[in-house]
């Protein structure tokens, strides 16, 4: 069984997966990890017959924590203030919008379309009153549930409400200490003081009371969460206490997932800038491929990314097992499809993006394909290539780089390198040659075997003459993927 498929096996009745963030900057690869498990979780839930939905909740009531390194330092006056209350880095909308709109644009590429909700639409709504209301009434039992579950002491003039300062704008400088009607009254460091209405967007719950009340307030059942969250006294312990003692909500059903580092550079974090973000992604890696990326590994396996020839490699494992068709694979493939098609070819990346190097045209190099026997489209061709040419000119390693050296460039080589390639001609021009990948393959290797010179070397001939490197792409195809004539009359040169 699938681990998306044991993770949900005993949910019974309508489901509501819940997943979301504080969009406090680019939305980068390992918040992805989120939104696709959350996904997956809800196809799990769905494929099993149940009424479900997805929800991505976007915390824009955050505040803004500090001045990170992407943003002017205008913004340093704007730490502390909810990030729906501050302009966009392009000075057009909302902060909040501004990363979040491209994210859920990320998402309906990967074939995810949650329903949105805005924290602050909540408190606008008058939604959070309630649930704010019983906060405040129970502050003790509350304030014991968290000192006793996360060993951490709470300040003496804790409250569970964050007021808005009406003057100065900020919402982790003011402290809540009465509750008086609908009315919560405050003091803030800037010397305000004021009274935020709890049916209002004036104020939010702290984020260990603010998650159980949400889970309450939409009726989550299953959430999917970081791993920072679902330490032991961590934010899911206490949150879970306070739905089930407070609110008399049974805590969803968790799943902790790890992160995604980043090869040879460690974990991601919008912060320090060492993050690929969502949008990024998706310019060079098919969007089945970011989702296999996830559901290939149960959840709680940390995901080490490699944008290089690592990105190839599990290129070439999805075309395989979908190629493949192994019953124990099936449900991987399902759940990797955005659009859940059951595609039975996969194009090969790895291929276009050798040919993208030769040539420009897509009906070349859709002719080329379908000469492989994989049945595709002039259109499926013309995206892939699209994502190909990103992938070389930004991730991939100088080795799989070339470019066709100019026809009659002199090249020096030995006569016994010469007399290989005059074989190979030969060979080439016979009647009943096979002229595909495979054949010109073992066609090279069975000449450079009676030459009595090694494979390696024997390939590098040919390497060094077309593109004046030691090595190249898979030769067969390389070869068969060049106009035959034009190859032909390059190698006689030499
Ligand atoms: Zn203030």
């Amino acid at each position: 069984m699938h681990w998306v498929d044991s993770t949900v096996k005993n949910q019974e009745g309508p489901q509501i997966v819940s997943t979301g963030i504080s969009p406090s900057g680019p939305i980068h690869l390992g918040n992805l990890r989120e939104i696709i498990t959350g996904d997956l979780l809800f196809r799990g839930c769905r494929d099993k017959g149940l009424k479900s939905e997805l929800i991505y909740l976007a915390d824009d009531m955050d505040p803004l924590r500090k001045k990170y390194p992407f943003l002017s330092d205008e913004y340093e006056a704007q730490v502390g203030k909810p990030l729906r209350h501050i302009p966009a880095p392009d000075g057009k909308g909302l902060y909040s919008d501004y990363f979040l709109n491209p994210f859920i644009k990320s998402a309906s590429e990967l074939g995810i379309f949650p329903r949105i909700i805005k924290a602050g639409d909540l408190y606008r709504d008058g939604q959070m009153g309630e649930v704010i209301r019983i906060a405040i009434q129970n502050i003790d039992k509350i304030r014991n549930l968290i000192e006793t579950i996360s060993g951490r002491e709470l300040e003496k003039e804790w409250f569970p409400y964050n007021p808005i300062c009406s003057s100065c704008g900020r919402i982790n400088s003011t402290s809540g200490y009465e509750l008086k009607g609908d009315l919560v009254s405050y003091t803030c460091k800037c010397g305000h003081t004021g009274e935020s209405n709890i049916f209002k967007e004036e104020g939010k719950l702290p984020w260990r009371i603010e998650w159980p009340a949400k889970w309450k307030v939409l009726g989550v059942t299953i959430e999917p969460f970081g791993k920072d969250h679902g330490t032991v006294g961590g934010s899911y312990d206490t949150g879970k206490a306070i739905a089930e003692n407070i609110y008399g909500y049974p805590a969803p059903l968790p799943l902790m997932f790890e992160r995604i580092l980043l090869k040879g550079k460690g974990a991601m974090h919008s912060s320090t800038g060492n993050v690929i973000p969502a949008s990024e992604i998706l310019s060079f890696c098919p969007p089945e491929i970011v989702r296999f990326l996830m559901s290939r590994v149960p959840s709680t396996r940390h995901i080490e990314f490699d944008p290089g020839m690592g990105f190839l490699s599990l290129m070439d494992e999805y075309q395989r097992i979908v190629k493949d068709q192994k019953p124990e694979d099936s449900r991987i493939v399902e759940l990797s499809s955005p659009f859940g098609l059951d595609k039975k070819e996969v194009i090969d990346y790895r291929h276009i993006a050798t040919l993208v190097q030769i040539y420009d045209d897509p009906k070349k190099i859709l002719s080329i394909i379908k000469s492989t026997g994989v049945e595709t489209s002039l259109e499926e061709v013309s995206k892939t290539m699209q994502l190909a040419r990103h992938w070389i000119v930004t991730y991939a390693p100088e080795s799989f780089k070339f470019s066709i050296l100019p026809k009659n460039q002199p090249v020096k080589i030995s006569d016994e390198e010469r007399a290989v390639i005059s074989d190979f001609i030969t060979w080439a021009q016979l009647p009943d040659t096979q002229w595909d990948a495979t054949s010109i393959h073992n066609a090279i290797h069975s000449i450079i075997k009676e030459h009595g010179i090694e494979p390696a070397d024997g390939f590098r001939i040919f390497y060094s003459i077309l593109i004046g490197k030691e090595r190249g792409p898979r030769l067969g195809f390389f070869l068969s993927a060049m106009d035959k004539g034009a190859l032909l009359e390059r190698l006689k040169f030499v």
